[in-house]
C-alpha cells in the first residue's frame, strides 16, 4: 500500500464537557456524506521531473519509461496533493470534521485498515492535480480487538487537465477508544505483527534474545523479510542464522506524524544493514532523533511492548 492517509486525524483536544453522542456521530456523517465530492486546492507544485525521480529512486524503480515518456508513476497520486502537517493551514474536506467529531467524542486512536487505489491513466509533466474528497460511509460503534470504534470510509479523486479523472482512492480507518491500562495490566500493543508459519521463527527468536535471519537450507543465501521460497534457488527448505545482533544504519525516517497507537512521537524508524548481508527495518532507540546518523553503529536491543510481543530495536553500539 503506498497510500498514507490524506487527512490524518486533526488532533483536537478531547472535550470531555461536551461528549458526542453516537446519534450526533451519525447525524454528522449523514450532513458530510451529503455534501458529495468537495473540491480541495489544487496540487502546490505541477506533476515535474524531480519529485518523480526521487520517488523512482526512493522506491528502487529504474524502469526509464515514466521519465522518457514524461509521466508520472500512478502510484504518486496522493504524493502532488499531499498537504504539510502544519496546523491552520489545512484545505479543509469533509472528512476533517468528521474525524474532530470522533476524536471529541472519546474516538482518538486512529489506524488505517484499508485502501484501495484505481488509476485511470498516467499524469503528465506539468499537469496539476485537484484532490477532491468524498465522505462515504461511517460504521460503528463495533468492538474490535483495539477497541470500540468507528470505521469511517472515504473516497479521493485526483482531476488533471480537462477535469479528467486521472486516480481515485477509497481510505477507511478505524477511529477508535483506547483502551485504559496501568502498567500491571498492560493492554495488548496496538500494532500486532502479522505471525504465520514463514516468519513464527523470526518471533520466537525475539523474544529468547535472538535476531534469526531467515537461511536457505539449499543453498545457504539469507534473507529478510522471511518469505516461503529461497528466491535464488527455489528451495522450500529453510533454517535460520542467529545474527551477531551488530548493524550500521543504513537510511531512517524520523516520524513525526500521524499519531501512531501506543507510540509516542517522534520516533525513528531505520533501515539496519547487517555484516551478516540483509537489512532489517527497525526502531532507532536510545539515541535523540537529532543525534541518529546514517552509518552510525549499532546494536539490537529487545523491547518488551507487552506481556507477547518483544521488537528487536537499534540502539547505538558504545565505541
Ligand atoms: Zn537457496
Amino acid at each position: 500500500m503506498s497510500g498514507r492517509d490524506p487527512r490524518p486525524a486533526t488532533s483536537v483536544p478531547a472535550v470531555a464537557a461536551s461528549p458526542v453522542s453516537d446519534d450526533e456521530l451519525r447525524e454528522l456523517a449523514g450532513k458530510q456524506a451529503a455534501l458529495g465530492e468537495v473540491r480541495g486546492a489544487p496540487a502546490p507544485d505541477p506533476v515535474n521531473e524531480p519529485m518523480i525521480r526521487h520517488w523512482l529512486a526512493a522506491m528502487g524503480d529504474a524502469n526509464p519509461a515514466y521519465l522518457d515518456k514524461g509521466l508520472a508513476p500512478p502510484a504518486m497520486a496522493q504524493v502532488w496533493t499531499m498537504q504539510a502537517p502544519r496546523p491552520g493551514a489545512r484545505d479543509r474536506s469533509p472528512v476533517d470534521d468528521l474525524l474532530a467529531a470522533l476524536d471529541a467524542g472519546g474516538y482518538t486512536g486512529v489506524v488505517a485498515t484499508n485502501c484501495e487505489q484505481t488509476y485511470h491513466r498516467y499524469a503528465r509533466l506539468g499537469e496539476r492535480l485537484t484532490p477532491a474528497t468524498r465522505f462515504t460511509d461511517l460504521a460503528g460503534p463495533k468492538r474490535t480487538a483495539l477497541g470500540v470504534g468507528y470505521f469511517a470510509t472515504w473516497n479521493v479523486t485526483w482531476y488533471g487537465d480537462g477535469d479528467e479523472p486521472v486516480a481515485e482512492m477509497l481510505f477507511r480507518v478505524l477511529k477508535f477508544r483506547p483502551r485504559e491500562g496501568t502498567r500491571e495490566d498492560r493492554p495488548p500493543y496496538p500494532l500486532q505483527p502479522a505471525v504465520n508459519q514463514d516468519t513464527a521463527f523470526f518471533w520466537e527468536g525475539a523474544k529468547s534474545g535472538e535476531l534469526r535471519i531467515q537461511t536457505c537450507a539449499d543453498c545457504g543465501r539469507l534473507r529478510h523479510p522471511p518469505g516461503a521460497l529461497c528466491p535464488r534457488c527455489r528451495s522450500s527448505r529453510l533454517t535460520y542464522t542467529v545474527a551477531s545482533g551488530l548493524g550500521t544504519l543504513y537510511s531512517y525516517v524520523v516520524h513525526h506524524h500521524p499519531p501512531v497507537p501506543g507510540r509516542e512521537t517522534p520516533f525513528v524508524v531505520g533501515v539496519v544493514e547487517l555484516p551478516e548481508g540483509v537489512r532489517i527495518v527497525g526502531n532507532v532507540v536510545d539515541c535523540p532523533p537529532g543525534q541518529v546518523e546514517i552509518g552510525m553503529a549499532l546494536r539490537v536491543t529487545y523491547r518488551p511492548m507487552d506481556d507477547r510481543l518483544v521488537l528487536p530495536m537499534w540502539a547505538p553500539e558504545e565505541p
